[in-house]
């Protein structure tokens, strides 16, 4: 590689499975049990493989460790302050690009979470679904209550935080008052179509359909569209670049190419690591992060598999696609799999986004957005310009 372009890469960790919750859905459900976590000398040589392969690389590079469970914050406070510390002396120079998140159900939160959140930790996710009732702990009870007041006191403390909220048929007759509560409390959301579960029939009863799913991304978006205020919504505001894309003068189409790069891994508790698409399927397993240099792992036969199927998926669905070179095609290569959209013989659907791509642009061309004469963002007339042009989203 030679150009200097900025990428960023993110490595989800799974730090342990233990939970305190049993969400009904969750894709963790048999292992919330096992506290076994990652040791802090794992962590070391993790890190020492992931700065060794990109400080040889010609260009500079954003890491996101993204600490995810199981509940992370279940783990000692001192755990994540230590690790921190290491990452500052193995990344040397790159410890600047290094950036840590967590993802958590917000359950747990003392002084010392408090602290960490606010010092050590540079972004906090909170899983929330507001309504369907579905993240319950062992007792079978609602964990809103709770997780709401925590999320106040994140407030009171000024703790900049996101929500993440599961769409289920549970909670999908609720989407205008789910949008109103975030648009209120002036937090950014991202709504997650449910994803496939830890077994067979575990989802029996909230399930949705693709369909259902686009429908939801229309509503949401109109809300958007139409808010005083509104808030960031994701993946809605993502979809309004690609499809703005296409107005601009000399914008430069944008392909996945997994072959050259890596947005994201995800690292079990053993030290295991995957493509997003292919979590926990041994045979697309890159390798042991634990004990094997990243270099190794980008050249595995796993790794190899994980990028033809992705490229499979991607000549079925999106090079026929009227959207693609706006779209990257990152939704097809790397989302499909896990909603579910995928046939037997490896040939991916794209119902969801080519949807709401549509539906986007039909809405932005009646209300003179996008103007189907010229063909030219109406860049000067509405928010839209400042509030999404400007920001860096990933097509
Ligand atoms: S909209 Fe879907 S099919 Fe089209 S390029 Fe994007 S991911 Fe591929």
């Amino acid at each position: 590689m030679t150009s200097k372009e900025r990428k960023r890469v993110q490595f989800v960790i799974k730090s342990s499975k233990f939970c305190n919750l049993r969400c009904r859905y969750c894709y963790e459900y048999a292992e919330l049990g096992n506290r076994e976590a990652i040791a802090p000398e794992q962590l070391d040589k993790m890190y020492a493989h992931i700065a060794s392969y990109y400080n040889r690389l010609d260009r500079p590079v954003d890491i996101q460790f993204i600490w995810h469970g199981g509940e992370p914050l279940l783990q000692h406070p001192d755990y994540y302050w230590r690790t921190f510390d290491r990452q500052q002396q193995i990344f040397g120079e790159l410890a600047s690009s290094v950036t840590n998140t967590v993802q958590t159900n917000l359950t747990v939160l003392n002084n010392k979470h408090i602290h960490l959140l606010r010092e050590g930790f540079d972004g906090v996710g909170v899983s929330v679904d507001l309504f369907g009732g579905l993240r319950v702990n062992q007792a079978n009870k609602d964990s809103l209550q709770v997780v709401l007041a925590n999320m106040d006191r994140l407030q009171s403390e000024k703790i900049n935080f996101g929500c993440i909220t599961v769409l289920t048929k549970l909670n999908l007759p609720y989407l205008e008052e789910i949008y109103r509560f975030y648009e209120k409390i002036k937090i950014p959301f991202r709504v997650l179509p449910l994803f496939n579960g830890a077994f067979d029939g575990q989802h029996q009863g909230y399930e949705i359909s693709a369909n259902e799913v686009l429908n939801a991304y229309r509503t949401l978006f109109d809300l958007w569209l139409e808010s005083k205020s509104p808030v960031r919504v994701r993946p809605i505001i993502d979809y309004i670049k690609p499809v703005i894309r296409h107005y601009i003068p000399n914008a430069q189409p944008d392909f996945y190419n997994k072959r050259e790069w890596e947005y994201m891994y995800l690292v079990n508790v053993n030290g295991d690591i995957y493509s997003y698409a292919d979590a926990y399927n041994s045979e697309f397993c890159h390798g042991n992060l634990f004990e094997t240099p990243l270099e190794n792992i980008v050249l595995s036969a796993g790794h190899e598999k994980a990028i033809m199927a992705a490229e499979k998926r991607m000549a079925s669905a999106c090079h026929s696609c009227e959207y693609f070179g706006r779209c990257s095609g990152y939704p097809v290569a790397e989302e499909s799999v896990i909603h579910n959209q995928i046939d037997a013989d490896g040939n991916a659907q794209c119902t969801k986004e080519k949807g709401i791509f549509q539906y986007i642009e039909k809405r932005f061309k009646e209300t003179g957005i996008i103007n189907p004469i010229t063909r030219k963002v109406n860049m000067n007339q509405d928010y839209i310009s400042k509030h999404i042009l400007g920001l860096d989203i990933p097509g």
